[in-house]
């Protein structure tokens, strides 16, 4: 299989479907093969049912669902121990991250010999005092800290030869710093791709003001 894209999601009932059809035709479009693995965050909206139904549908399409709220980090972990393509896609679920993008990072990956390519949200779309600032701050921390000259570590939008999600273990809030954890395990070739980014349709930030005060 080409391709394992790992969507991890929080109460996303109204952009599942959405979301869904625009990653399969970009995949039809490109001939490429793959699976779509929703992570299941513990949501209490309709996005469970929205899933299993789309399971049904289709063979492609896979569901885990968490008892609880354990976070992004944990869905991605759960995601990456079941993916089976030679490349892991992952994105948001909130239609923020755009599917036309999978063909670009395929490419680096296959072609350029990348093991990791992190999107760079160049323009981004979300509030500039909650999100912009704070985390232009983070990523020139990250820069200093880790020496991988990325410009946007915690963008949702990444893609990994499969042996990079076997190989690193992420859980808390580590999902901010993959690329670091796999520089840490060893990979070198890590890159970073511009990639579009859209202001989010539905629903509000599951990272908002409010993760500055718990
Ligand atoms: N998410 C998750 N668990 C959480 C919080 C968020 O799985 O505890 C998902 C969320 O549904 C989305 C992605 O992580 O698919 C990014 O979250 P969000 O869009 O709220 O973050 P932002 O884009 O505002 O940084
Ligand atoms: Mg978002």
């Amino acid at each position: 299989m080409d391709i394992s894209v790992v969507i991890p999601l929080l109460n996303e009932e109204e952009s599942i479907k959405e979301l869904y059809d625009w990653i399969a035709e970009v995949m039809q479009s490109n001939r490429f093969s793959y699976e779509i693995l929703f992570i299941d965050d513990g949501s209490s909206d309709a996005s469970w049912k929205i899933i299993e139904q789309l399971s049904l549908e289709h063979p492609e399409v896979r569901g885990i669902k968490f008892r609880a709220n354990y976070g992004k980090s944990q869905a991605l972990h759960a995601g990456f121990a079941r993916a089976t393509g030679e490349v892991v896609i992952t994105m948001d679920a909130d239609l923020q991250d755009n599917p036309e993008e999978i063909p670009g990072l395929m490419q680096m990956i296959r072609e350029d010999g990348f093991e990791l390519v992190s999107g760079w949200k160049k323009k981004r779309y979300d509030s500039v005092l909650s999100k912009n600032l704070p985390s232009k701050l983070f990523n020139w921390a990250a820069r200093r800290t880790s020496k991988l000259k990325l410009h946007d570590f915690n963008c949702g939008l990444k893609a990994y030869r499969n042996e990079v999600v076997k190989s690193i273990d992420v859980y808390g809030e580590m999902h901010r710093y993959i690329p670091v954890l796999a520089k840490n395990a060893g990979f070198r070739r890590i890159g970073e791709k511009v990639v579009k980014h859209q202001a989010r349709k539905y629903g509000k930030t599951k990272f908002g003001m409010s993760r500055f005060l718990n």
